[in-house]
């Protein structure tokens, strides 16, 4: 099986810096080494003491943040720069949040947010989805529009460092009812890569990674990975719990 990216993604969690070396410190533990890509996305506050935690043994685990600011410094009281984050050890960030988009973020910051972290060395995980789906596929061209608006102007020569997570909002979160179906999944994830050859190449849409998240557990990861042929998995609620998370990783690894 091809290379798969997994994401653990802890929103605004654990409560404390001593949670989350312990967390940090049993996911490293419980790693077993292989060729999967592991990112993980700590609250930025945590994400020094993380990246100290991981400076050790050979577990192939790497560091993302969960949003950034579009511009490099200044005046921008409580904002964060991509560099920022690259000079701490993050080399992932996530952009466009549905969580985010729901506190105000809109097509056009994400649109500036990515072009900066792509020109300061920093892999961008862009989330799409929509909240609902219509009898018509009318989501197919919600999902159209958040990727070209995302990527507007954007120098094909990064898509290389672009992962696009689908994430329906109506699988995410602790409200949700389920996951995507995983032929729902494959359907999506062939449709993204259709969307990005059309603003770029046949082969970059070809080589895109899509991975999916939203509701990703123990049980359903590896049907989902493998049914839904996806690229990897972003994890929210179950990446905050070791064991639920190194048993994702382990059974994708076992696909
Ligand atoms: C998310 O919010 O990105 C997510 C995937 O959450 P969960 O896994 O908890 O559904």
């Amino acid at each position: 099986m091809a290379k798969k990216i997994i994401i653990g993604n802890w929103k605004m969690n654990p409560a404390s810096l001593k949670e989350a070396i312990l967390l940090v410190s049993s996911i490293k533990k419980g790693k077993a080494a292989d060729k999967n890509e592991i990112v993980l996305c700590p609250p930025s506050v945590y994400l020094s003491d993380v990246v100290k935690i991981l400076s050790s043994g050979k577990h192939g685990i790497k560091i993302g943040a969960q949003d950034c600011f579009y511009e490099e410094k200044g005046a921008f009281t409580g904002e964060v720069s991509p560099i920022m984050f690259k000079t701490v050890g993050a080399k992932y960030v996530i952009i466009g949040h549905s969580e985010r988009r729901a506190l105000g973020e809109t097509n056009e910051s994400i649109n500036k947010k990515i072009k900066l972290s792509f020109k300061k060395g920093i892999k961008v995980i862009l989330c799409v989805g929509e909240s609902e789906r219509d009898e018509t596929g009318q989501y197919f061209r919600f999902i159209e529009t958040q990727i070209k608006s995302a990527l507007l102007g954007i120098n094909k020569s990064y898509f290389k460092d672009l992962i696009i997570a689908y994430e329906p909002i109506w699988a995410i979160g602790k409200n949700a009812q389920k996951s995507c179906d995983p032929k729902d999944i494959k359907e999506m994830s062939l449709f993204i890569k259709k969307v990005l050859a059309e603003i770029s190449s046949r082969e970059i849409g070809l080589k895109a990674t899509v991975i999916y998240g939203g509701s990703v557990d123990v049980k359903n990861a590896t049907q989902i990975v493998s049914e839904g042929e996806v690229d990897g998995l972003l994890i929210g609620r179950a990446s905050l719990d070791a064991k639920k998370f190194l048993g994702i990783i382990n059974s994708v690894s076992s696909i």
